[in-house]
């Protein structure tokens, strides 16, 4: 029982921390591992791990060019 509420605090702090993020966010259940997105990153922020795009947020730029570019919009 204190196991499950403690997970589910650290989830919800996961969502928080997404929303609030300043660097774009990768929806893993949507994302088709295309790639696009990490070709289109001009600093080579995005890195694919086991199909799903993953940014470097210490990489990233913030220009937003892999949320426009994201066929799937799994990028937010
Ligand atoms: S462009 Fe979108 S669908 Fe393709 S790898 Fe990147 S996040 Fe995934
Ligand atoms: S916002 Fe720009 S710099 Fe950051 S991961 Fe996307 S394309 Fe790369």
């Amino acid at each position: 029982m204190e196991k499950e509420s403690k997970q589910e605090l650290e989830k919800s702090q996961e969502v928080l921390q997404d929303e609030n993020s300043i660097y774009p966010v990768v929806d893993a259940d949507l994302c088709s591992g295309c790639g696009i997105c990490a070709e289109i990153c001009p600093v080579d922020a995005i890195v694919m791990k086991n199909g799903v795009a993953s940014i470097i947020t210490d990489a990233c730029r913030t220009c937003f060019a892999c949320q426009r570019v994201c066929p799937m919009g799994a990028i937010r």
